[in-house]
């Protein structure tokens, strides 16, 4: 069995950032010029074996936060994308319901590429509502695909929809995990949460999680390249922006090519037990 079949994350805890690798071979106690030594300090495959992305739009959910899914169905886990709205006024020229269309198709497309699967909700692009309905459904999809990982925003955005998505997941995962809660599906607890690093979720953003992306860079870039606005045709150059963002996070973590990921303030605590 190859390193990279082999479900062998190992945890580095670097000063406060820890490095999750898929293989062995790079965590062979190198460690970055002026940097402290790193620690194993144990093994995360359990919660990359199901990973759930939730975006506001698709691009979002494959551009920002699809590396990790990628991840999670290179391993044979299980992976899933879920935008909340398709992004249908994302572009300058293209009629929206046409738009829509595109991009439902491009992230079936995409989600193919990678083995995972593509789920879209559709609430208005620019007008994404925060109340009860939004959060249950997004809890009752929980639910149903049983994500021990979460990639979504950080609110530190200039996007209402992206920080709308924030707040719809702050309780959509603390209904799915209550069992008091009777709905279709019985209370799933999501293990992991993490904010993905994305150029419109920029404030505040800090980094603490580097994830090595090597093994699935191709795959991931390819999926992207199945949305026409990967390539710049919205107006900004994602497939620049994402794919050497790759490599600077890669050069920070010691991994060929990593996304960075944050994670939330109470998921930072670590206890330290004494014999
Ligand atoms: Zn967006």
């Amino acid at each position: 069995m190859s390193p990279t079949t082999r479900r062998s994350f190992l945890t580095l805890a670097s000063g406060s950032a820890v490095a999750l690798s898929l293989e062995t071979a790079d965590l062979k106690g190198e460690q970055l010029p002026g940097q402290p030594p790193s620690q194993n300090s144990g093994s995360q495959d359990k919660n990359f074996s199901n990973v759930m992305a939730i975006a506001a739009h698709p691009g979002d959910a494959f551009f920002a936060m699809g590396a990790p899914v990628a991840v999670a169905t290179h391993l044979g886990g299980q992976g899933s994308l879920l935008s909340l709205s398709l992004g249908e006024k994302g572009s300058p020229t293209i009629p929206t319901e046409q738009y829509g269309a595109m991009q439902r198709e491009a992230a079936k497309k995409a989600a193919a590429i990678i083995g995972a699967k593509a789920l879209s909700l559709t609430y208005p692009d620019g007008e994404i509502p925060i109340n009860e309905e939004a959060k249950f459904t997004v809890c009752d999809l929980i639910r149903q695909y049983k994500p021990l990982t979460i990639v979504t925003h950080w609110k530190g955005s200039w996007h209402k929809d992206h920080r709308a998505c924030y707040d719809i997941l702050d309780d959509a995962i603390f209904y799915a995990g209550l069992p008091s809660l009777v709905r279709k599906e019985p209370a799933h607890g999501v293990t992991r949460v993490f904010y993905a690093d994305n150029w419109e979720d920029a404030t505040g953003f800090t980094a603490d999680t580097y994830l090595d992306i090597t093994a699935v860079f191709e795959s991931w870039t390819n999926a992207c390249s199945a949305f026409p606005m990967w390539r710049g045709e919205t107006g900004f150059r994602y497939n620049d922006y994402y794919g050497s963002l790759a490599i600077a996070r890669g050069c920070l973590s010691n991994f060929h090519r990593a996304v960075a990921l944050m994670s939330p303030a109470e998921q930072r605590v670590q206890h330290i037990r004494t014999p």
